[in-house]
Formats: structure tokens, sequence, C-alpha cells
């Protein structure tokens, strides 16, 4: 498979763009290096490259794209609004429509806001819990990436009892001071994190489905419990929903583990690929926001009608009848034929999956956090992730990442997915 004109592309993007990638995940640094593949096009579960090559896509663009590529109803109804105008910086029925279809599908969102990215949606949650609870510091999980504002570039202190250090240059410490990370999956480290700092606990930020270092599921009561002890202390429980909402069910992991937050935060699918943010929840906590309370988040883009139009598709999509149960039959048969090829080949692998996401670990039997996760094979997904590029199958650049597959996708498509594994583990041997 050649990729000349990739390769001169990013000597280009290097020149003027800052590592020659508009976000870092995208760079194949985790990888071994080299140029990333500049895409031509993309159709369902296809892209096509700048040299001609084509790749069945389990990246979806970190997310979004569950419905394919391009889909037709999504991509009419963008074109039909864009012709009616971009964006007015005035309200529109969309906004109402589609802060319906949230609510219905998601009851515990009493009020929403929407935004334009992950980060921003998280990041106003915390506002929103410190301003309704008036304490400062949150509690996090080790590993869950929440976005790249300030206080969730935080890392993991000695313990659970102890404060956070920067994760970033640029980070203060004065805001890192009021982090505290714990490893999920474990709630006697939560315990114990909100015993120490009980009263300045403002909120407890989770994902209830972590996507960020592989797909990692709660253990059982995992979740009533953080809502336990969280509301034992007196903090609030917020979702980090930015992956989950709408990946699994039609709603988000409240509806899939039975169990309610206080506020929520969301991104990707909603937007139906334009880029998007929403956050909502308790209508008491939610009433902190101006213009009805003092609590300040705005937006030039916010609730554009072009975002709204394609979230409001998306999400029709998504309700047709099947659609998830369909993600869940795609999963199981290509978890099944890949754990086949590892026993046939005498790989050492496991695999994390929920319905239509899973990610597989190298060199590990269980993960369960983010130590387990950390500790995996990243030699062998690097060189595992570039023998699947070359069998023109599309992954993230990373072992942290998921496999996010499309409503799309076929079954032709998975069994061609499943060969092309056989032959990396091949030659993985
Ligand atoms: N939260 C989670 C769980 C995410 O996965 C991401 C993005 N990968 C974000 C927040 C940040 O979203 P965005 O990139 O849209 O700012």
């Amino acid at each position: 498979m050649n990729h000349q004109t990739s390769e001169k592309l990013h000597q280009e993007a290097l020149e003027h763009i800052v590592g020659g990638v508009n976000s870092p995940s995208r760079s194949y640094k985790a990888v071994g290096g080299g140029s990333p593949v500049y895409m031509d096009r993309a159709e369902g579960p296809y892209f096509y490259d700048v040299d001609g090559n084509k790749y069945i896509d389990y990246l979806a663009a970190y997310g979004p794209i569950i419905t394919g590529h391009a889909h037709p109803h999504i991509t009419k109804t963008i074109q039909e609004q864009a012709a009616k105008g971009v964006l007015y910086g005035a309200p529109t029925s969309l906004e109402n429509k589609f802060a319906k279809m949230l609510k219905e599908a998601i009851p515990s969102l009493e009020k929403v806001r929407f935004n334009n990215s992950g980060t921003e949606a998280v990041m106003t949650t915390i506002r929103v819990a410190r301003a309704y609870t008036g304490r400062d510091k949150i509690i996090k999980f080790a590993g869950c990436y929440h976005g790249h504002f300030d206080a969730v570039l935080v890392e993991a202190g000695s313990g659970p009892s102890t404060l956070g250090t920067p994760d970033s240059a640029g980070v203060p410490q004065t805001t890192a001071n009021d982090v505290i990370t714990v490893p999920f999956n474990d709630l006697a480290g939560l315990k114990e994190a909100l015993e120490k700092w009980k009263d300045q606990v403002a909120a407890v930020l989770v994902e209830p489905i972590v996507g960020n270092f592989g797909i990692v599921t709660p253990h059982d009561g995992f979740l009533q419990g953080v809502n336990d002890l969280a509301h034992a202390a007196g903090a609030l429980v917020i979702y980090d929903e930015v992956i989950s909402a709408f990946r699994f069910t039609y709603g988000s992991a409240q509806q899939v583990y039975g169990v309610e937050p206080d506020m929520t935060a969301m991104g990707k699918i909603i937007g139906g690929g334009l880029p998007i943010g929403a956050y909502g929840g308790r209508k008491d906590i939610m009433e902190q926001v101006a213009p009805l309370g003092p609590a300040y988040q705005a937006g030039t883009m916010s609730g554009n009608p072009l975002s709204m139009a394609a979230g409001i598709a998306c999400l029709e999509v998504l309700q047709e009848e099947g659609v998830y149960d369909r993600l869940e039959k795609l999963g199981a048969q290509l978890e099944a034929g890949i754990l086949e090829k590892a026993a046939k080949h005498q790989i050492d692998i496991t695999i994390n999956r929920l319905r239509g996401a899973l990610t597989v670990f190298f060199g590990t039997e269980e993960v369960t956090n983010y130590a387990e996760s950390e500790a995996t094979d990243g030699e062998a997904f690097a060189k595992f992730f570039q023998l699947m590029l070359h069998e023109g199958i599309n992954l993230a650049p990373s072992k942290y990442e998921a496999w996010f597959l499309t409503t799309e996708h076929t079954e032709k498509d998975i069994d061609d997915t499943i060969a092309a594994v056989d032959r990396a583990f091949e030659q993985m041997r």
C-alpha cells in the first residue's frame, strides 16, 4: 500500500501546523511514528485516502460517526439547513426540538444547554457544580479523559487522598490542588478521598463507561456506589457521557445501568459529525446557569442551527428499530473472530466490548482500570496497528482507544476485517 501523497502532505503540514496535526491523538507518535494517512473522502464504513487506498474504518472520528460517514439523511439535512443560513446568533425551534429529544432519551436531563465540544460541556458542569455547592474540589478517576481544560489535565497524586499534579505544562499547581484522582472501579479509594476532603468536594466526575483507556465497563454496583458516597458527602455526581451517550443504547450509560447522576456532559454522537457539546441535569442545579443564575457560560456558536439539525437527524437514524441490536450482533461477530485468530496464532490478547465498541488489549488478561490498561503491550499494539493499516483497516493510532462500529458496517466488512487480523497475527508471531 502506497502512502506517498500522505507523506508529502504531512511534510507540508509539519511546516505550517504544529506537529502537523490539529489534535495530538491523530499523530502516529504512539504507534511507531510516520505520516498519518490523509483522507480524501469517506462513505458509510469506508475511508478513501489521497493515494487511492480504501479502508474499512473503525475510528469513526473517535466516536461521533455511529451512522457511518456521509449518511444520506444527515447529509441532506445539513445541506438543507446550510441553504437557510448556518448561524444566526438568535434562537431557533431546532434547539427546542433537540433539547426535547435529549430529555426524552435521558430523563435525568431536566434542563439542558448546548455548546460546542465535549471539553466545553464538561468544563461547564464543573463550574456549575462549584457554583451550586460552594465548594472547589473535584474528584475524578485515573486515566479518564474529560477534554483539554486545566482542571482535568491533572494526574493522580500518590494515593486516593492526595491532591493531583499538573499533567500538562501551563496548568497551574493551584488548579491541580483542587483535583483528586482515584482508580476507576475502586469504591474504597473514592471513600477514602471523600472522607479526607469531605466538605470541600463539589463533584465526582466519572465516565460511567470508560472509553479513554480502552472500553472499560463499571463493576456491578460501582456507579450506584459513586452516587451513594458522593451524595453522603454533599457532593454532586457528574457523568461525562461524551463518548457513551447514544453509543450503547438510544440514551446513555444511565439507561444501560439504571443509575442517574446529577449532571451529564455530552458531545460527539449528538452532533451527527458536526461540532457540538451539551450538558444538563437537575433543574435546581441547572438554574445556576446565566441568565437565570450566577454561573456564566456562553458561546457564539452554541446551539448553531447546523449542529442542531445534524444532531436531530442523527438521533432520527438511531431511533430506527434494531439499530443497537445490529451493533451488538456485529460487535459480537468481530470479537469472536479476533479471539479465534488470537488463539490460532497464540497471540496474548483480551477484548473488552460493549455492543458496537471494543478494545483489543495485548499482553494481558484483564483490564478494569487505568493501571491495568497502561501495563498492556504498546509495542505489540503498534505493530498490529501498522499491519492492519496496510491491510486496509483503519484503527485509532493508540492502544488506549476503541474500535467503533457503525450502523453501516456489513457482515462482510467484519469477515474481511477478521481475515486481515488473521494475516496480521500471523506476522506478529
Ligand atoms: N470527554 C470524553 C469522555 C471524551 O472522550 C472527550 C474527547 N475524546 C472529551 C470529553 C472532550 O471532547 P472534545 O474533544 O469534543 O472537546
